[in-house]
């Protein structure tokens, strides 16, 4: 199939798809100017004008009327601003005799009337006769196949087959469906998913490199930081505004987006709790809505609905849901149904069977995980569950190496620059992998080990033009002896 398909990534960019989801971070254009200073009239056109007293967008008013110095003022607000002088309370001729001569409406008014920053600015919607829509079929083609995705996801992701199968699957159905809109009455199924698997098993990781190679915005979210509205914390509601935030304010792209929140294990109902448990529960049932696709008004471009913000409709109903968590206590879950199963009969002699099994996870059903605590209307939402596996020291050896942004590649890049070769026998991956293992946060512990044994070799390898190459040894990792240093005539 053809490639303009959106499959193309450059491996930094991964990183830069969380910065952007930060609603509060100021950005800065390819000038380098950042957003908050940039003249208004320059992307006029593209953004939605704002009223300067409610900060509604225009598509939220019945009129908008144009007033000096990039000023708007919706109808609503110039009717209330004006009744006063109708009713006779105040005298609209007294009023701009205090006014100074020469004086704009802007100075006149206090400096951050009216002003609107860049974050909180709302992308127009193209009207419809504008966008040329390609035929059904057209779009259909340019969705990249579940074999091309799962291609792409293997050049960054070590092991983890099923899942990546079903990741590659449910998304090309998802993105099937959101371009096939309701044709007719067989309504397909929204894909959102929930992964479940150990810490540092790749699971943002997938749906980090998953956005990337798709290119739509991705907001990441942590369920612990999610309140019913009301409440001390984001409300849940706050994802949405993320997303926006992602899609550079464009409620066209961020409603075609991926929402990944983690730890959602976190939220579930606590077991064996007398009371009602209020905090895990509410926040499920808040986030039934949005799983399931509904508007939703959020505010742009700022944490919280105030009168000083715009306020934005996105539908929530295109948008992809992932929820990932580690379920620490679902082992048991799992293991107590299996052995109950393994009791009956004549299989009761394989009790302890499953008490050494890495990736019990694997074996999960649905009334597992709400046995754990999530509640069923939730897990209706969700309905692609799969697992991630454990991950293994093989499989912590690969990942040192093998992707294609893999941190052996970065550290050996880096060197390249000061003409010094980087090399790492094959004893030193399999110890700093051990060492990783030890520390039970799966991937993660990797980049800080290697960092770590790294720190000297980066900083005396500059002081010595003679060098040519380095070698990490097993012993150099294991505290035992130190690395090979080669000079440039001796290769
Ligand atoms: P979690 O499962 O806790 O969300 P992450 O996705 O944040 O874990 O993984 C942490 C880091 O470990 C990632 O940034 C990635 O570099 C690395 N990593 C984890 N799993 C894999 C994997 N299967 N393949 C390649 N890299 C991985």
């Amino acid at each position: 199939m053809e490639d303009n398909r959106n499959i193309s990534t450059p491996d930094e960019e991964l990183e830069k798809t969380e910065e952007r989801t930060e609603p509060d971070a100021t950005t800065a254009d390819s000038d380098g100017k950042t957003a908050e200073t940039q003249d208004p009239s320059e992307d006029e056109d593209e953004y939605e004008r704002v009223c300067m007293l409610c900060r509604r967008p225009e598509s939220k008013v019945s009129y908008m009327l144009d007033m000096p110095d990039h000023l708007c003022i919706c109808s609503d607000c110039a009717k209330k601003t004006m009744e006063p002088f109708v009713t006779g309370e105040l005298d609209l001729g007294k009023l701009f005799e205090n006014m100074p001569p020469n004086v704009s409406m802007i100075q006149f008014m206090g400096p951050n009337m009216g002003e609107i920053p860049q974050r909180q600015k709302l992308k127009k919607k193209k009207p419809k006769e504008e966008v040329q829509e390609l035929p059904l079929a057209e779009r259909l083609k340019k969705l990249p196949a579940p074999h091309q995705i799962k291609a792409s996801l293997d050049e960054y992701v070590v092991g983890q087959e099923y899942a990546k199968k079903v990741m590659s699957v449910a998304v090309y159905n998802h993105y099937k469906r959101v371009e096939s809109g309701t044709m007719d009455d067989i309504e397909i199924e929204k894909s959102n998913m929930l992964m479940i698997g150990p810490t540092g098993s790749g699971k943002t990781y997938m749906v980090k490199t998953l956005a990337k190679l798709l290119d739509v915005p991705l907001a990441i979210a942590d369920a612990t930081s999610l309140t019913e509205a009301g409440y001390i914390g984001d409300d849940i509601e706050s994802v949405v505004t993320k997303l926006l935030a992602a899609a550079d304010n464009d409620v066209e792209k961020a409603e075609k987006g991926i929402i990944f929140i983690d730890e959602i294990d976190k939220i579930a109902k606590k077991r064996n709790a007398n009371q009602r448990d209020v905090s895990g529960e509410s926040v499920q049932q808040g986030m039934l809505k949005l799983l399931e696709g509904s508007e939703i008004e959020v505010p742009v471009g700022a944490n919280s609905k105030n009168a000083m913000v715009p306020l934005a409709t996105v539908n929530t109903k295109n948008i992809l849901f992932i929820c990932g968590g580690a379920f620490p206590e679902l082992e048991d879950v799992i293991k107590e149904r299996l052995n109950k199963q393994a009791s009956i009969g004549f299989r009761a002699d394989l009790k302890d069977k499953y008490d050494e099994d890495p990736n019990l996870l694997q074996k999960v059903t649905v009334e597992d995980i709400r046995k754990f605590g999530m509640i069923p209307e939730f897990l209706g939402r969700l309905p692609v569950i799969f697992s991630l596996e454990a991950l293994t020291k093989e499989m912590l050896v690969k990942i040192l190496k093998e992707p294609k942004n893999a941190i052996l590649k970065q550290y050996q890049k880096l060197l390249a620059l000061d003409e010094v070769d980087l090399q790492f026998e094959d004893g030193a991956l399999e110890a700093i992998a051990e060492k990783a293992m030890e520390k039970d946060t799966g991937a993660r512990a990797l980049r800080a080990i290697i960092e770590e044994i790294m720190l000297d070799i980066m900083y005396e390898i500059p002081k010595d033009d003679n060098i040519g190459r380095v070698i990490i040894t097993e012993a150099y990792i294991r505290g035992t002896g130190g690395p090979r240093i080669i000079p440039r005539g001796g290769m």
